[in-house]
């Protein structure tokens, strides 16, 4: 009698893929989380790459909207951060307009449609993951962050308009603090 190989995480195939992002042999969708908070982990630990924490933050999000951007509060708060770090605003106060934006203006609808398993971006986390050193996972992180980010190509113009809008609330506001 012969009997098929029970599909445990271990089995020689390999353990599953990511649901979400397709990252490959992670062991589904709570495997791909571990790989996040590790990349999270080693960024808090080191100062030179903490610069990118928010860029990672923002394509992992992106990459996972069913776990990171099922509100609509939440997936206009990581569509407007990536475009604000993607297309340069140069404008350091961005970051504080965007905030205030998502506190003063309650009602969102999410962005529909979400782009589908396998069509977020050919890098994953477990690329960061694996970088040899604070370079790369730099390098990699903007790579990846990119391509998630493009994957969102139907939802670019309407977050373009968000940060305008958070920059023109940003500027009414100068002068308080
Ligand atoms: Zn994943």
């Amino acid at each position: 009698m012969t009997r098929d190989p029970p599909e445990t995480e271990t089995s020689a195939g390999g353990r599953s893929p990511c649901p979400h992002c397709g990252a490959r042999d992670v062991g589904g969708e709570d495997g791909c989380n571990e790989f996040f908070q590790e990349v999270v982990g080693r960024e808090f630990s080191r100062p030179e790459i903490f610069q990118v924490h928010r860029l990672t933050v923002d394509a992992y999000s992106l990459q996972h909207p069913d776990q990171y951007m099922k509100s609509a509060k939440s997936a206009v708060a990581h569509l407007t951060g990536m475009c604000w770090a993607m297309e340069g605003v140069d404008d350091p106060s961005v970051s504080n307009s965007l905030s205030r934006f998502l506190e003063g203006t309650p009602k969102f609808t999410r962005p529909e449609p979400v782009p589908p398993p396998g069509k977020r971006g050919e890098l994953t986390i477990v690329d960061v993951h694996s970088a040899p050193d604070s370079m790369e996972h730099i390098k990699r992180v903007r790579e990846w962050a990119r391509m998630a980010w493009d994957s969102w190509a139907d939802h670019h113009a309407q977050a373009r308009l968000w940060v305008e809008e958070a920059k023109v609330k940003g500027r009414s506001r100068k002068g308080h603090r």
